[in-house]
Order: C-alpha cells, then sequence, then structure tokens
C-alpha cells in the first residue's frame, strides 16, 4: 500500500482494500524528490510535518509487526528497484487528482503492467469525486450552491462510513524494522512550527456558524493540514458535521466542490483563468508592492495583520485570506497568480485546488455567480469582523504609534482604477 495525502491507518479505503486483498501488505511511503525539489525553503514545516506523521506510523505499525517502507526519490525509480526487490502482485493507493499525481499514477500504472501486477486505486480524500454530483442534464456545477444541494441529496450513510481497518491489520507483512532517511540526507531541516492538532474540536464545531467570521477568536477548527495529509478522516469529519453544524459541513462540501472542479477543469492547473476572458486583464504587476504585500506591509492594518499571521504561523484565518486576495488583486492591480503561489509557499494547509479556487474567487475570474465589481472594502471589513481590532493590534504592535506605514494606495482610486481595467478586459475581445 503506498501512502501519499491519507497518512493513517484507521478508516483508509486504498489501505482496507489492499488489507483484504488476500494478499501480505508492504505499507510505503516515497518522499518524491520531484515534489521536495520544488520546495525553496529548506526548513519548510509541511515536509517536516509529513516526516513527524511518517514517525508516528512506523510507531503504530510496530505494534502491528510490521513496519513502513520510506524511500527517496523519483517514484518511477523507487518502483523500478521495488518491482526488482520483491514479488509485487497488487499495488493500491488513494485516488490524486492533481496534475502532476494524475501524470506520475498513469506511468506507474504502466510501469506495474508491463510488469505483470497492477495498480488499483480508490476514493478516500473526498466525499464525492469525479462524476459523482453532476447536474441533471450530466454537467459538472460550477457555482457552489446547486452543487452543494445535489451533494446533500445524494448523501446517505454509506458514504459516511468508516472502513474498519484494524479488523485486518493481521495482514501486514511481518517487517522487524525497516531504517528511514533522515530530514537532512533530502536536504531539508527540522522546522520549530507549531502543528495544530488533529483533534476534531466538538466545542468550536458547535459554535462555528456564530463565531468563524472572526479572526481574534479561535472560531475554526485548524483541521485543514490534517485534512491535506489525510491525518483526519474526513468521513469522520462529515459525520460530526451532519450532527453538529450544517455551516461547518458547507466548508466540508467547498473542499470537495474545488476538488471536483480541479478535476473537470484540469485547465486550471495549467495557469488559466477558469473564466478565460479574465486572461485580457492588464495587471499592473509591481513587484515592490508585491513584496511590501507579501511582508505585511501594506499600511492597510487588517492586509497587513493577515499576512503577519501567516508569515509567522503558515496559518491565515479564511475571512482575512479573502480580504488579501481582493487587496492584491483590486486593490493593487497584481495577478492572481502571484498571489496563489505565495500562499503555496507558506500555507500549512495548502492545497492546489482549494487554494487556486480561493484565489480565482478573490480575483472574480473563478466560480463564482457574484460579479466582478464586488470589491472588498478593509476598513469597512474590519468594522464588522474586528472592531475592537483585537486580531489587528496581536498581529502589529506598532499600530498606536506614528510608526505604522501610510496606506500603499488610496481606497477610493484603487477601486476607481480596477472597475476601469477590469472593465476594459471584460468588455473587449
Ligand atoms: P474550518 O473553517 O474549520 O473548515 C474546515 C475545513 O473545511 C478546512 O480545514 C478545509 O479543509 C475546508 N474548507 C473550509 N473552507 C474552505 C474553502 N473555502 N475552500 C475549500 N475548503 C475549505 N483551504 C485549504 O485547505 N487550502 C488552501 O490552500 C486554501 N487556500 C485559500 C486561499 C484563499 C485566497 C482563500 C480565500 C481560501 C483558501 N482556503 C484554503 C480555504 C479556507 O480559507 C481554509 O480552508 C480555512 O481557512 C482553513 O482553516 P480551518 O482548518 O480552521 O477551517
Amino acid at each position: 500500500f503506498w501512502f501519499r495525502r491519507d497518512l493513517r491507518l484507521d478508516d483508509n479505503a486504498g489501505l482496507y482494500h489492499a488489507l483484504k486483498s488476500g494478499h501480505k501488505v508492504l505499507p510505503l511511503f516515497i518522499f518524491d524528490s520531484e515534489i521536495l525539489g520544488k520546495l525553496e525553503i529548506k526548513n519548510d514545516a509541511r515536509v517536516d510535518f509529513i516526516y513527524q506523521q511518517i514517525a508516528k506510523l512506523k510507531q503504530k505499525l510496530k505494534s502491528h509487526e510490521t513496519d513502513i517502507l520510506v524511500e527517496f526519490g523519483k517514484p518511477e525509480d523507487v518502483f523500478k528497484k521495488l518491482i526488482s526487490q520483491f514479488s509485487i502482485v497488487e499495488v493500491y493507493t488513494n485516488h490524486d487528482y492533481e496534475g502532476y499525481g494524475n501524470k506520475r499514477d498513469l506511468e506507474i500504472k504502466q510501469l506495474l503492467n508491463n510488469n505483470g501486477s497492477a495498480l488499483y486505486t480508490f476514493k478516500d480524500q473526498c466525499i464525492f469525486e469525479k462524476n459523482e454530483v453532476l447536474s441533471n442534464a450530466n454537467t459538472p456545477y460550477t457555482i457552489f450552491t446547486p452543487y452543494s444541494r445535489k451533494w446533500k441529496e445524494k448523501l446517505n450513510a454509506f458514504y459516511l462510513k468508516s472502513y474498519p481497518n484494524s479488523k485486518y491489520y493481521s495482514n501486514f507483512l511481518k517487517i522487524e524494522y525497516l531504517p528511514i532517511p533522515m530530514l537532512k540526507d533530502m536536504g531539508f531541516e527540522k522546522s520549530a512550527t507549531k502543528f495544530p492538532s488533529d483533534n476534531l474540536p466538538l466545542d468550536i464545531v458547535e459554535k462555528y456558524q456564530e463565531q468563524r467570521n472572526f479572526p481574534a477568536i479561535k472560531g475554526t477548527t485548524h483541521l485543514g493540514l490534517h485534512l491535506r495529509f489525510g491525518t483526519i478522516s474526513i468521513r469522520k469529519c462529515a459525520r460530526m458535521a451532519l450532527k453538529t453544524s450544517e455551516t461547518w459541513l458547507n466548508e466540508l462540501i467547498w473542499r470537495d466542490f474545488y476538488m471536483s472542479i480541479l478535476f473537470h477543469f484540469p485547465q486550471i492547473s495549467e495557469g488559466k483563468a477558469f473564466k478565460r476572458e479574465y486572461d485580457r486583464i492588464e495587471w499592473r504587476n509591481n513587484p515592490a508592492e508585491f513584496e511590501k504585500w507579501c511582508q505585511g506591509q501594506t499600511g492597510y492594518p487588517i492586509v497587513d495583520a493577515g499576512m503577519r499571521e501567516l508569515n509567522a504561523t503558515g496559518f491565515m484565518h479564511n475571512r482575512v485570506r479573502m480580504i488579501v486576495a481582493s487587496f492584491l488583486t483590486k486593490h493593487l492591480l497584481i495577478d492572481w497568480r502571484w498571489g496563489e503561489a505565495y500562499f503555496a509557499k507558506q500555507l500549512l494547509d495548502f492545497d492546489f485546488a482549494a487554494n487556486n479556487g480561493g484565489w480565482q474567487w478573490a480575483a472574480g475570474s473563478g466560480c463564482d455567480a457574484a460579479p466582478y465589481f464586488r470589491i472588498f472594502n478593509p476598513r469597512l471589513q474590519t468594522e464588522k469582523f474586528d472592531k475592537n481590532l483585537e486580531y489587528i493590534k496581536k498581529w502589529i504592535p506598532e499600530l498606536n504609534s506614528f510608526e505604522y506605514s501610510p496606506p500603499i494606495v488610496d481606497h477610493d482610486f484603487a477601486r476607481k482604477r480596477v472597475l476601469d481595467v477590469y472593465k476594459k478586459a471584460l468588455s473587449s475581445g
């Protein structure tokens, strides 16, 4: 069984099928040099997180008299080596919907087939995938609300059921001990980041509807990282959501929605706008302004607080993500792809589908019914969602002094400028 973004033993679909296959199961994880090679930061917290989770899996597997084989390299090379070392009948794994992951899985499937074995893949990271939620005309939804309605109609106990993996743990291959490469052998270091807990917090979910929009409160679950790497099961989360909070359930449905958008519209992973006419926008792309945005130095306190939270912790509150993304694209007229790439580097919960979806939503080019002239006003957003400036003061201690930077651009001026530029782009062609 090949672990990827599903780093847990219980309620893991692909692992369940492997354990029931009638063959002895060898757990495998590959630190993919193609993916790691693209990361610029040597103490990238996500690599350390994966490393720690693999160490935990090793501990758990030890109590079942087995272990996990951890390799570092290009998956194709790793599999070539494994094919020569073991007699592999079948390889089990869970679906990946991203461009690179799809291509890699097709190559591995071909390689295994050429060597008389097979690759079997399963749905694990979402409740509904691929063509499971389509409109009555059998087309993919491009707007969230009708998608979520259909999603809820389709839902039944079957889709929420846990896979009872623990019944079959005796089917692991018996292994004494396998060595694991060190982080530094792969070019990485331990990070100082404190990772959020993987506990499903009932108290937060119960109050989610009332508290989720206020960044000064811990009103959201911080489970994004765990959902990203599968250290918590989406079925477990969805069961709790269904019982406790429809608002939180909707957030989980947004996650499925963006995965389904990526599946049906793979052009978004080639850097294209979902609504193609938005690629006619003439971005200003001023590098100095972009740098100020990245560092939280725009002079707009709510924007700067968000960017500083992101840089310091790898997390940013959803409300603030929307504000900073709107600010970059609309106030500064910087291409959403620049912001998307910066978030991809910094976010612990970075997920291509959700991140691209969030950025295109903010730029107006994405799956959204709202017109492009919705432009967030940072001051009004602050009055609504951080009226006592608690969140802002936490991240900008110098706010009350004369040291604080003047606004990088005037709001009314920026608003008029972006409306002109968008209008020109969208009425041409
Ligand atoms: P909660 O509010 O507790 O929600 C639970 C889970 O639901 C989240 O962990 C996440 O898995 C899912 N979820 C919630 N909102 C969304 C959403 N709008 N779209 C997709 N899934 C959602 N989310 C990511 O997981 N990865 C990203 O890279 C990412 N980038 C974003 C970029 C922008 C510009 C914006 C506006 C949003 C982005 N989001 C992303 C969505 C959302 O901001 C985060 O999922 C959320 O803030 C994570 O906090 P939490 O774990 O406390 O979530």
